[in-house]
């Protein structure tokens, strides 16, 4: 199977981006930050703070079922069966994902699940360990970022149209806070492995940044 590892901060485009190129090559994509985002909804239903409590947490991933459909394309997250795809894009959840990913026994749990998934499809994975931990060999490696304060600003248009309503302080905090907290963390934390190629989109729109990478992976399958 051919895989293809795109990593990188919060906000960068990769989402949009490993999207739209895994349709044209017919390739599957796999959004692993739906799968923290799942994991982090799952404790916040059952009345946990993802921050504090790691026990009752592990306990919960154990009692919990995560799957991932492919319905026409489109990446749906279940959650014990219900699909939870819509309430996993809140600001809370966000913080809550990245709360649940510090605790190991739930990275672990998630890189199994991403590792049969990519031994079974041609995919482009994307995600903060990716090319570090999940695939290690990875045809082809992609460490995308950008500007934290572009980032926001692309993260808080998004929002608007969605209807959300939220500041770009709050956002440009959140964005700062997850960095720090995917990046610091001990186990597998959010870097560029190095045999990827790091691409900065910082000013660039977005048809441009996904040309470019689609251009690149074209070129080096
Ligand atoms: O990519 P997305 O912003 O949806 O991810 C939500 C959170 O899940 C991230 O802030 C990060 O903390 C966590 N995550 C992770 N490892 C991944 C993907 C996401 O820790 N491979």
């Amino acid at each position: 199977m051919i895989n293809i590892a795109i990593d990188g901060p919060s906000g960068a485009g990769k989402s949009t981006i490993a999207r739209r190129v895994a349709k044209d090559l017919g390739f599957i994509y796999i959004d692993t930050g739906a799968m923290y985002r799942t994991v982090g909804l799952a404790a916040v239903n059952a009345g946990l703070d993802p921050k504090k409590d790691i026990g009752e947490i592990i306990k919960l991933l154990d009692k919990t079922d995560i799957d991932i459909s492919h319905k026409g394309g489109e990446q749906r997250m279940l959650l014990n069966g219900a699909d939870v795809s819509d309430q996993i894009r809140t600001p809370i959840i966000s913080i809550a994902a990245s709360d649940v990913g510090v605790i190991p026994e739930v990275r672990q749990k998630m890189l199994e699940l991403q590792r049969a998934m990519a031994d079974k499809h041609n995919c482009i994975m994307d995600g903060r360990d990716i090319g570090t931990y999940v695939l290690p060999n990875a045809k082809i490696k992609i460490f995308l970022t950008a500007d934290v304060e572009d980032r926001a600003r692309r993260r808080y248009e998004e929002l608007m149209s969605k209807g959300e309503k939220v500041s770009y302080e709050d956002v440009l905090a959140d964005m700062k806070y997850r960095d720090n907290n995917d990046s610091s963390r001990e186990c597998m934390p959010l870097k560029k492995a190095d045999d990827a190629t790091l691409i900065n989109t910082t000013g660039f729109e977005l048809e441009k940044s996904v040309k470019l990478i689609s251009d690149f992976i074209r070129k080096n399958l």
